[in-house]
């Protein structure tokens, strides 16, 4: 800013453990140029090393930090030199305690004739004495750096300064306790590069998600968001027996975010219609069923392909249809990527072959897997594409025909996910698309004798009629329907008296928030300790009131609209029917709730734990706090509701961890971390008690529910005489 062009006292620290630290010393000397007034760098190696290391492996991205320290050392003086370069535009301070690192340092300022003033070394106030006396016997600029504030957070600054500090890597560890020899020490780190080989374990590795840190990305995202617009309303036609069908009435979806933006069109197909798609489904059957394992999984694996191709166009559809944010559409494309990938590799690892069982002489046995027959797949709407490809792909892959039905508010994405589906090429009938209304062709095709699959996520509430309906043989039924559930949840989190209140914040913010809290994992309750309760509770409000709500189209923006009118007006109730409970809520202009189905965050205070607050699942921005005595008394209230999907606790008792982990009734159990975001194959998703009845999603077990084990054991002896086996 203008008014700061000369001031001459600015500072900034930069970490040389970061690969990129080079490129961005001549950043910031590019800066200090045009500034015209000098500013002081810091140069450090950096105090995060192993979380860089955890956040790039578990999103399959570069790692941004050297993994040896003898590279941080180096890059260390490589920093050093730059900046000295740099001279008088920047006045260059060296953090640290390795002595070869600050030697290098003081001599490359000699020789570039830089006065000794003009160069700072900076150590910890308390650490190795004898070196600050060195430095400052010498006539250098020493500064003694020690955190001031809050004792505790201090102590923890402190304390971990100190783990580094003597870290077995560290110099002053090698110098103080290892004693090592002078001229080690002082070797230049260079020579200390190891080559190291990298190792290739057979593990399954997710879609890595796309990095908002990087411009390319966040262009990307804006650039489709505004191009996708020329191609609404996307029209979802049925698709039956080879041949769109055209001719019905359409329903209308427009944006969550711009109630004047119409983003899809869905048609109400009729029972008649899915009647056709049945018959059609059956004949197809057998020779599906009898492609080789090796051609479906091939064409799986084009799918997922397809849609790493054009995954920012699948993102923009999603942040308009159902506004989700920039990152949640991505996650949600990552997923569907991961299904596909994952679905393919445990169905060829597991179920393809046929398996030789134990067998006595005169006796072969053999094991198999084949297809259970015509599947029906209802998707919810809040994964448009994740939920709907991953139940539709499971199925496919294990050798049946499947019937998608999408749900009315994202039939969009829907239509999206199957041309893709037509154009690398699955055979005619093997996947149909029935876009329309729940209770008219869902509920028809439920009943349907020649339906042997139903894959349902959504509601309790449906899923229990499915149950009922599908459980009724009707006439001219010859089988016994396989029915997958999955369902809602009203999950909580406990936060113990000794939690890291920095983690549990920021975990139950982004846990209840995130997606406006429509995910089916979502947080709805903590349940906090009431040692730390008014902290906590001081703390959440704070950090909610700053979170923005808004359009996905500004990054900013991290809670955006929820899913429709019908669903607005119902929160809306919600928070007037407890409007004396309420402690915090994010402040909505009205114009805002005008314009798109927009709800303000809220969170209320609870004391009574069989309330509607407390019970039913609102699917929506909305938590409630409740103060608890004790850690059991957390527990008990986290199971005493009829679901059981994800849960969670923060502490930093093992003690308490163990109780939580042998006693929280949960399907999905998280300590010390968000209770959303579950992972394909790292963390396989589903619950059980009223949350649904089947596999996890993303887990060992989801194909085997469309499978139909087949057992053959055949005689070999003949009169008496045994072959040899
Ligand atoms: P929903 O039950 O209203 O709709 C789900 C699907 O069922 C839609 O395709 C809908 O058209 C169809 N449907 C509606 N009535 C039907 C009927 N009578 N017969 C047949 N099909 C019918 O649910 P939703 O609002 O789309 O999704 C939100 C719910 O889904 C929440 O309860 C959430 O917890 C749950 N959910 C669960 C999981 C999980 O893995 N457990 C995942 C996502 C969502």
């Amino acid at each position: 800013e203008e008014k700061f062009k000369d001031y001459p006292y600015f500072g900034l620290v930069l970490q040389c453990y970061l690969k990129s630290a080079p490129q961005d010393c001549e950043r910031v000397i590019q800066f200090a140029k045009n500034r015209k007034t000098p500013i002081t760098v810091r140069l450090v190696k950096g105090a995060y090393w192993d979380y860089e290391v955890i956040k790039a492996k578990e999103n399959d991205w570069e790692i941004p930090v050297f993994t040896q320290k003898a590279e941080s050392d180096a890059c260390f003086e490589q920093c050093t030199e730059i900046m000295l370069h740099a001279f008088p535009h920047i006045f260059t301070a060296l953090g640290s305690h390795n002595v070869r690192n600050i030697a290098y340092g003081m001599s490359l300022a000699e020789e570039l004739n830089i006065p000794k003033e003009c160069l700072e070394i900076q150590m910890l106030f308390g650490m190795a004495d004898p070196f600050k006396k060195a430095v400052s016997d010498m006539g250098y600029r020493l500064r003694e750096y020690v955190p001031v504030g809050e004792m505790l957070p201090g102590m923890a600054y402190l304390v971990r300064r100190l783990l580094e500090n003597t870290s077995n890597e560290g110099f002053l560890r090698a110098k103080f306790v290892g004693k090592a020899e002078q001229a080690d020490l002082l070797k230049n780190p260079k020579l200390n590069i190891k080559l190291v080989e990298e190792s290739h374990k057979d593990i399954f590795h997710n879609e890595s998600p796309l990095d908002f840190a990087e411009e390319i990305n966040r262009t990307n995202v804006n650039e489709s968001f505004e191009k996708i617009k020329k191609k609404f309303p996307i029209k979802a036609h049925p698709f039956v027996n080879g041949q769109r069908r055209e001719g019905f009435e359409f329903g209308e979806r427009y944006s969550p975010n711009d109630s004047s933006l119409l983003v899809s069109q869905a048609a109400r197909t009729t029972t008649e219609l899915a009647d056709e798609a049945v018959e059609a489904a059956k004949k197809v059957f057998k020779s599906w069923d009898g492609t080789p394992v090796s051609d479906r999984i091939t064409l799986v694996k084009k799918l997922s392909q397809k849609m790493r191709d054009n995954k920012f166009e699948l993102m923009a559809v999603m942040m308009h249809e159902v506004s989700k944010t920039g990152p949640e559409a991505d996650g949600d494309v990552c997923e569907a990527i991961d299904f596909c990938e994952y679905y393919a590799r445990e169905m060829e690892r597991r179920f393809s072959g046929k398996e030789e069982r134990a067998h006595l002489p005169g006796e072969s046995n053999e094991f198999s897997y084949q297809g259970k027959g015509p599947a029906l797949v209802i998707a919810p709407w809040n994964f448009p594409l994740a939920i709907l490809c991953g139940m539709t792909v499971a199925p496919l892959l294990a050798g049946n025909p499947v019937i998608m039905k999408p749900a009315d508010q994202s039939s969009g994405i829907a239509t999206m996910l199957f041309d893709m589906m037509k154009e690398v090429g699955f055979p005619q009938n093997v996947v149909q698309y029935l876009p329309g209304r729940g209770h008219v062709v869902g509920s028809h095709l439920v009943k349907h004798p020649g339906i042997h699959i139903i894959n349902f996520t959504g509601s309790r509430e449906v899923g229990l009629g499915i149950l009922q309906d599908a459980y009724t043989p009707q006439a001219g039924q010859t089988h016994i329907k396989k029915v997958v559930a999955e369902l809602g949840g009203k999950n909580a989190i406990v936060v113990d008296d000794d939690a890291d209140l920095d983690e549990a914040v920021l975990g139950v913010l982004k846990s209840a928030f995130h997606f406006q809290g429509q995910k089916c994992s979502a947080l709805s309750r903590v349940l906090v300790h009431e040692s730390n309760y008014d902290r906590f509770k001081e703390r959440i409000i704070g950090a909610l009131t700053v979170m923005k709500v808004g359009s996905p189209a500004d990054s900013a923006n991290k809670i955006c609209a929820v899913i429709d009118k019908n669903t607005q007006k119902k929160h809306l109730g919600v928070i007037e029917d407890n409007k004396d409970k309420i402690i915090a809520q994010v402040e909505l202009s009205d114009e805002m709730i005008a314009l798109g189905t927009y709800v303000p965050p809220t969170i209320f205070e609870e004391t009574d734990f069989k309330s509607d607050l407390s019970q039913v699942e609102h699917f929506g921005p909305l938590l409630v706090l409740h103060k608890v005595k004790n850690i059991e008394e957390g527990i008990r209230e986290l199971n005493a509701t009829d679901y059981a999907l994800t849960g969670g606790i923060y502490s930093r008792s093992p003690k308490n961890i163990a109780t939580f982990r042998a006693q929280a009734e949960v399907g999905n159990l998280y300590v010390n971390r968000t209770v959303t975001g579950s992972i394909v194959s790292r963390q396989p998703f589903g619950g059980f008690k009223m949350s649904g009845v089947g596999a996890k999603a993303g887990g060992p077990d989801y194909l085997l529910q469309f499978l139909e084990p087949r057992t053959r054991s055949e005689n070999l002896m003949r009169r008496g005489f045994t072959p040899e086996l």
